[in-house]
């Protein structure tokens, strides 16, 4: 399995050398980040500079803040703007059916 753009907020941890998902918690370094070692190779390493995507989530094109979801109707969803009664934005967006 290879996909660099997978956008979960459960993100799968890997081994950066052999890409093998038996990773294990050891412990953590000194900046408090969580180490991992991969079963297989037994390489640590951490993740720490990973930040999580999040998806879904647009800016409001007319100030810059982040939009939140407002309503889902179907296959649509329609965000606000969180800077609302103020701003008044409004977006639609629309659910792609993966086959
Ligand atoms: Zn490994
Ligand atoms: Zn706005």
């Amino acid at each position: 399995m290879k996909t660099d753009t997978v956008m979960t907020d459960k993100a799968e941890i890997q081994c950066p050398a052999c890409s093998a998902d038996a990773v294990y918690k050891n412990g953590r370094i000194k900046t408090g980040k969580q180490r991992y070692l991969c079963l297989m190779c037994s390489r640590q390493f951490t993740m720490g500079t990973r930040k999580p995507m999040v998806q879904g989530k647009p800016v409001c094109p007319e100030c810059g803040k982040p939009m939140n979801v407002y309503k889902l109707e179907g296959n649509v969803i329609r965000f606000r703007c969180s800077g609302y009664p103020v701003c008044k934005t409004f977006k639609k967006y629309f659910l792609k059916e993966e086959a």
